[in-house]
């Protein structure tokens, strides 16, 4: 991992490798912690966050769900990101991600968790294409996990919470190991749920299918994509997919802030299409990272430049 200099913890800057936590932090033992993922690009005017409001949101939102109580206001995190990226400026040179993150620390140990005290704590560093870079031009193989998503049963996908990257750990695992690049999981009714940490898309005569959110995070990079297809003309559904249907699309990708738009050149040993990135797909992928590199004067409001 390429380390910058600072970290962000509880309201201060902080040397890289200072930022530590106890041994006996409460998210540690049982899981409760949530994080966002944003991304910053290096547009001709230098860095940009993408979206910085919206991540910033769903992040309090992951804590409201997951009762955490936020020390800090939306405004605050806002502020303190583009803090982090200013005084990390001499350690970038490409794209960063951002990794801001509210968990429990040590003070009390149990279950009931409201008695441990909420830190928070906002890493960035440099990070290239999450898939490879390979992988935005030729596509991923994909293979349907053996892994449910987490029920709405049970667990809570509209936050990002630390707990569910269990069953999407597990998940990513078991592709890898198959000999796959990642994984796509079913709801427990079958339906396509989502990636590991990214939505999911399909093509079919030229209509731009995705999943509704019952089942998946409410991905920012998703809400990008279908603004991207309402602003061409491309026609969109949104409703549920079965894996036979993803079998037969014309194209299917993946979004989310790490992945961007990765192409899917197979799934289950199927080839998808023609086997290659599809045209909607680099028409979209195109029209996205404009888009994320300031380039389309429309959608200007959705970066910070960081002076
Ligand atoms: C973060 C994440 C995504 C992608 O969301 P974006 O807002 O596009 O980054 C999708 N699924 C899961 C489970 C995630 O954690």
């Amino acid at each position: 991992m390429k380390e910058a200099k600072y970290i962000w913890k509880n309201g201060n800057l902080i040397d890289w490798h200072n930022a530590t936590t106890h041994i006996l932090s409460h998210t540690l033992h049982y899981g409760n912690g949530v994080f966002e993922g944003t991304r910053a690009y290096m547009t001709k005017r230098g860095l940009a966050i993408f979206r910085l409001e919206e991540h910033t949101q769903r992040l309090m939102n992951s804590a409201k769900i997951l009762l955490i109580q936020c020390p800090y206001s939306k405004e605050e995190l806002k502020n303190a990101q583009i803090e982090l990226l200013q005084a990390n400026k001499t350690c970038f040179s490409d794209n960063v991600y951002i990794r801001p993150i509210i968990y429990l620390g040590y003070g009390a140990m149990g279950v009931y968790h409201l008695n441990s005290p909420v830190e928070v704590a906002i890493a960035a560093w440099e990070w290239g294409a999450y898939l490879g870079k390979e992988a935005l031009n030729k596509g991923i193989r994909v293979k349907i996990s053996s892994f449910v998503r987490n029920s709405v049963k049970s667990n809570m996908g509209k936050a990002k919470a630390v707990a569910n990257y269990l069953n999407s750990q597990m998940a990513k695992h078991e592709a890898i190991a198959s000999g796959f690049e990642e994984a796509l999981l079913l709801d427990d009714n079958g339906f396509i749920a989502e990636g590991s940490g990214e939505c999911f898309f399909i093509i079919r005569d030229q209509r731009l299918i995705t999943p509704p959110y019952d089942n998946s995070l409410e991905s920012i990079t998703q809400n990008t994509v279908l603004t991207i297809a309402n602003d061409l003309g491309i026609e969109v559904e949104q409703r549920r997919i079965t894996r036979d249907e993803v079998y037969i699309a014309d194209e299917a990708f993946f979004t989310g802030t790490a992945a961007e738009i990765t192409p899917i050149c197979e799934v289950d040993f199927r080839q998808i299409g023609n086997g290659r990135r599809g045209e909607i797909t680099t028409t979209l992928q195109d029209e996205f990272f404009k888009i994320v590199m300031g380039e389309n004067e429309k959608y200007n409001h959705f970066l910070t430049y960081i002076q």
